[in-house]
C-alpha cells in the first residue's frame, strides 16, 4: 500500500553511540586533551552553560549532568541543555542532576563559557548550535573519531570507552569530589556507551573506573533496570510485533544475512508506546544466528523512517549507513529518509554490497 507523506522530512543526522570507535583514519581530526586549559577556564568561570547532542543517550546526559552537579558544587553558577526535542527519554528520567536542566530558549545566548559534551560536531547541538557559536570560549568533552576540530579547548580522545571517562578526568582535576549523585551518572555514560560491559571497549581502564564508581556508592542493578530491563507492558506488544514480523535474508550483506522489521505508527499506537521507547528492539532482532546484520525501521511522529543498524563486525554498517545520508560507526549506524519500507531495504541492502576489489574480507562467508 503505497501512502504519501507530505510531511516526512529526514533532516536529522543519525550516530548512535553504541559500538567501538575505532582511531581516527586519516588522523586529522584534531584530537586533544588540554586539561590545562579547560581547568584554567572552569576555575575562572563564574556561569557556565552546558551542552550535549540532541536525543540524549545515557553517555551525553548522565556525563552532562555528572559535570554540572560538580561545577554548581563548586559554587559555579551552571545550567545544562540540550537542542529541541527538549524532552528527556523515559530511559533516562532516573538521572539525578535534573534540576539543572534549562529549556534551550532558557540558555544564555553568547555565555562566557560553554562546555559540549559527547558531541563531534556543532551540528549535533542542534538549536543550542548557535549558542555555542556565540560562547567566548567553549570547551568540547567527546570521544568521537569523526569529530570536526570545533572547540577552543578540546578533551578529545577517540580512544576513551565514553564521555564519562573524560569528565571523571576532569572532575579529578578540578579537585572536586565524586559525589553519589555525579557518580550514578558517570556510571550510566560507562554502561551505555560499552553495551552494559560487552563492547570491545570495555578496557581494564574502564572496569577500574566502574569500580571507583561503585565504591562510591552507585547500585549497578538499579541503573541496569533504569535503562534496559524496565518497559510498559505495551513496549512487549510492540516488541512481538516488530519480531513476528522480521525477515531473514540469508543470501543479503555479502551472504553474510540480512534480518529486518519495521515499526509503523499504528503499530507503536495502539499499545501506546512512544517513539523514544523502542530503542532496545534491535538488541533482541541482533540476536539472529543467520544474520550479520540486523536493522529496524522505525517510523517517527512524523512519518520519516530511522533505520537503525548493526553488525557483529564483518561488515561495515557505518559506511552503508554514511553512503544513505546518515552516519555512525562500523558495528552501529543509522540514517533517517523517506518513503516505504520496503524500497527503504531495497536501498540499504545495495549499500551493504561488499566491493570485492577492497572487501575481500566482507566478501566470503
Ligand atoms: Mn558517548
Amino acid at each position: 500500500m503505497r501512502r504519501t507523506r507530505p510531511g516526512c522530512t529526514a533532516v536529522r543526522a543519525a550516530a548512535p553511540a553504541a559500538g567501538p570507535r575505532p582511531p581516527a583514519p586519516d588522523g586529522s581530526r584534531r584530537p586533544g586533551l588540554d586539561w590545562g586549559g579547560a581547568v584554567r577556564l572552569v576555575r575562572a568561570a563564574d556561569e557556565i552553560v552546558l551542552a550535549c547532542h540532541v536525543v540524549p543517550d545515557g553517555d551525553a546526559l548522565g556525563s552532562m549532568l555528572a559535570l554540572a552537579q560538580t561545577l554548581r558544587g563548586l559554587g559555579k553558577r551552571c545550567v545544562a541543555s540540550f537542542g529541541e526535542p527538549f524532552t528527556v527519554p523515559h530511559s533516562l528520567r532516573f538521572l539525578p542532576g535534573q534540576e539543572l536542566l534549562r529549556a534551550p530558549a532558557d540558555v544564555p545566548a553568547a555565555p562566557a563559557l560553554m562546555i559540549a559534551l559527547d558531541s563531534a560536531g556543532p551540528e549535533r547541538l542542534g538549536s543550542l548550535a548557535g549558542v555555542a557559536r556565540s560562547a567566548a570560549e567553549l570547551i568540547v568533552v567527546d570521544h568521537h573519531a569523526t569529530g570536526t576540530g570545533f572547540g577552543t579547548v578540546r578533551l578529545v580522545d577517540p580512544g576513551a570507552a565514553a564521555t564519562a571517562v573524560l569528565v571523571d578526568e576532569l572532575i579529578r582535576r578540578l579537585g572536586a569530589p565524586l559525589t553519589p549523585s555525579v557518580a550514578e551518572g558517570l556510571y550510566a555514560g560507562l554502561a551505555s556507551d560499552t553495551g552494559s560491559f560487552k563492547y570491545p571497549c570495555t578496557t581494564p581502564q574502564v572496569h577500574d573506573l566502574a569500580g571507583r564508581l561503585l565504591a562510591v556508592g552507585v547500585r549497578p542493578e538499579a541503573v541496569s533496570r533504569e535503562l534496559w530491563d524496565r518497559a510498559p507492558f505495551g513496549y512487549l506488544q510492540v516488541l512481538a510485533g516488530a519480531l513476528t514480523r522480521a525477515r531473514l535474508e540469508r543470501d543479503a550483506a555479502g551472504g553474510l544475512g540480512l534480518v529486518w522489521t519495521t515499526i509503523g505508527q499504528a503499530d507503536r499506537e495502539a499499545p501506546g508506546v512512544p517513539y523514544d521507547q523502542l530503542e532496545g528492539v534491535i538488541d533482541q532482532l541482533r540476536r539472529t544466528d543467520e544474520a550479520e546484520v540486523a536493522v529496524v525501521l522505525k517510523e517517527d511522529d512524523a512519518g520519516a523512517w530511522y533505520v537503525s543498524t548493526r553488525s557483529k563486525g564483518r561488515v561495515d554498517v557505518g559506511r552503508a549507513c554514511s553512503r544513505l545520508g546518515g552516519g555512525g560507526h562500523r558495528d552501529a549506524a543509522a540514517y533517517t529518509a523517506c518513503g516505504e519500507p520496503e524500497e527503504l531495504v531495497d536501498q540499504l541492502r545495495a549499500a551493504l554490497r561488499p566491493d570485492p576489489d577492497t572487501d575481500p574480507a566482507e566478501n566470503a562467508p
